[in-house]
């Protein structure tokens, strides 16, 4: 499209695409030391259960704290650390600390409650990852049904037979797995009963779109039936007000996650929302506490 504007249009363009490069090297470059000098950390999200109105778990959500320049989030830095290899170690980083993390609460007498962590695709290409999975469980002390493993929805997962062996050992041992951003890529339906998967993540696309689109309601009530009738838990992501809350309890939606009810926590604000859950609420303020 740059080539039809003219001239002038190009040379912009390729300007621009030589000043991503640049940037892409640099966030590449301190990347590559951010883990060692403790850059990266995990902020916490709550989940709930419709039925119990209970926190039930929650999802990890990495952050990389960059000096001079602030809070960067993960759609900027994963895709980087992706296609560096930096994900393997970052990836293993997360895994432990949140099962520590998880752990250390449990230990405190807190309520029991599932841990989310997200996974790549690229972690799932290595043979050993299942066992490295299950050595950071015996590391830890946390048991597998305590751990669940979030893997978006991609190509790769649903034709490399590699990838669904893996997902297979990791949820026979115990720990549970969902599709991530369910609904937004073009998916083979009949493959998803394949998939060894407990659980999908409702993207919230469809969420957001529930109040004014009569096709993301029929979309998202589609997905719903369709993966409660494969057996699958259904978790509605991005929930961010009463009337998409509504509609998803109608509809039979297991579990919500969403700024209507918490934004991603640090450790210490998540904490204290255990606590409060612990002294006997039935039910948490449907309030945003956070930043
Ligand atoms: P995701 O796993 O689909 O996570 C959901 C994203 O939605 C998170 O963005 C979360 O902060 C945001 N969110 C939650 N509730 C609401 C809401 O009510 N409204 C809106 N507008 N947004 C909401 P975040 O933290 O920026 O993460 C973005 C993506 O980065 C994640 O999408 C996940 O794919 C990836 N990611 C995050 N942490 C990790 C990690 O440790 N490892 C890997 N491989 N990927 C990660
Ligand atoms: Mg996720
Ligand atoms: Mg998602
Ligand atoms: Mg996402």
């Amino acid at each position: 499209r740059a080539k039809e504007s003219g001239k002038n249009q190009y040379r912009f363009c390729s300007a621009a695409m030589k000043e991503e490069v640049s940037e892409r090297l640099s966030v590449a470059n301190s990347l590559a030391g951010a883990l060692e000098r403790g850059e990266l950390r995990l902020l916490y999200q709550p989940q709930l259960s419709l039925h119990s109105g209970r926190i039930i778990g929650m999802e990890a959500l990495i952050r990389w704290e960059r000096p001079g320049i602030g809070s960067v989030p993960p759609q900027l830095f994963i895709p980087i650390a992706e296609s560096t290899g930096l994900i393997s170690a970052i990836g293993d980083w997360v895994l432990r600390t949140a099962c520590e993390q998880n752990k250390t609460w449990q230990d405190l007498g807190l309520p029991r409650v599932r841990m989310a962590v997200n996974i790549s695709v690229h972690q799932l290409r290595d043979p050993g990852f299942a066992s490295k999975v299950t050595g950071t469980l015996v590391a830890t002390g946390l048991d597998p049904e305590d751990l669940e493993l979030e893997v978006t929805e991609s190509g790769a997962i649903r034709e490399q037979d590699q990838i669904v062996q893996v997902l297979g050992e990791i949820k026979q041992k115990g720990v549970s797995i969902s599709i991530d951003d369910f609904g937004t890529e073009y998916s083979s339906l009949s493959r998803l009963k394949q998939l060894p998967v407990d659980k999908v993540k409702l993207d919230m696309e469809f969420v957001h779109g529930i109040e004014e689109s009569p096709k993301d309601q029929a979309i998202t009530r589609g997905m719903i039936s369709l993966a409660r009738n494969l057996g699958l838990k259904v978790v509605a992501e991005g929930v961010e007000t009463q009337a998409q809350l509504d509609f998803l309890e109608s509809r039979m939606c297991d579990e919500v996650q969403g700024y209507y009810y918490y934004r991603p926590l640090s450790a210490e604000e998540m904490e204290e929302v255990l606590r409060t859950a612990a002294a006997g609420e039935r039910e948490p303020d449907r309030r945003v506490i956070g930043p």
